[in-house]
């Protein structure tokens, strides 16, 4: 979108093939002249599966993108070729998943691109207070869920945490378009602990479920 992020994108890096000495473009698994795999690129996530660096990741071209460049690396295509090949094309799956995985799941995303952006996150004054009242509502919450006896009244208590963090994932989507980036850092980590209170309700609503 702006033009850090344009750049970024690009690339733009130019390496020679190991195979013909040809050119290669920076996150190209393979080579245009010859066709060999190459190493992976010393590039970020997004630039390895062709996407703009930006929370608001289109799930379908993800997907596109991934499952693409994974048929183009499946092991039966490099069973005949040299094992410099088979060991880079295994290289390749690897930050392949590797990006994927990271991208796929939104708060890991939030992590990495807070980190791609930023670097280091400045601590504002603010941040000790927020985290404050951070342990205080998950404190609230744990008591409720203690106090919930019956399937029902936990399942209402995970849906309302659930609730809360698709609203932390809204909420992202606007602090990156802002690059706000200490208030992602921010919902982060409420995300993280939602995400810990949400599996605890679902070990709770299990054991309550096998005793009624
Ligand atoms: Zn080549």
């Amino acid at each position: 979108m702006n033009e850090a992020e344009a750049t970024a994108a690009g690339g733009g890096a130019i390496s020679t093939c190991w195979s013909c000495r040809g050119p290669v473009a920076g996150d190209s698994i393979f080579c245009a002249t010859c066709g060999a795999v190459q190493p992976p690129a010393d590039v970020d996530h997004f630039a390895r599966l062709d996407l703009t660096p930006t929370f608001d990741v289109d799930a379908d071209s993800l997907d596109r993108g991934y499952f693409d460049a994974q048929r183009r690396l499946h092991p039966d295509r490099f069973a005949t070729r040299t094992p410099r090949e088979r060991a880079f094309s295994q290289l390749q799956a690897v930050s392949l998943n590797e990006a994927y995985e990271t991208l796929k799941d939104p708060l890991r995303r939030a992590d990495y691109l807070v980190t791609l952006k930023g670097g280091e996150v400045a601590p504002e004054g603010c941040s000790l207070v927020n985290e404050q009242e951070l342990l205080h509502e998950v404190m609230e919450r744990r008591e409720e869920l203690a106090e919930a006896d019956s399937v029902a009244a936990v399942e209402a208590l995970e849906a309302a945490a659930s609730d809360d963090f698709g609203r932390c994932i809204a909420a992202l989507s606007t602090a990156f378009a802002c690059d706000d980036l200490p208030a992602a850092a921010r919902l982060t980590t409420r995300m993280r602990y939602l995400g810990k209170y949400i599996e605890e309700c679902r070990s709770r609503r299990t054991r309550l479920g096998r005793h009624t």
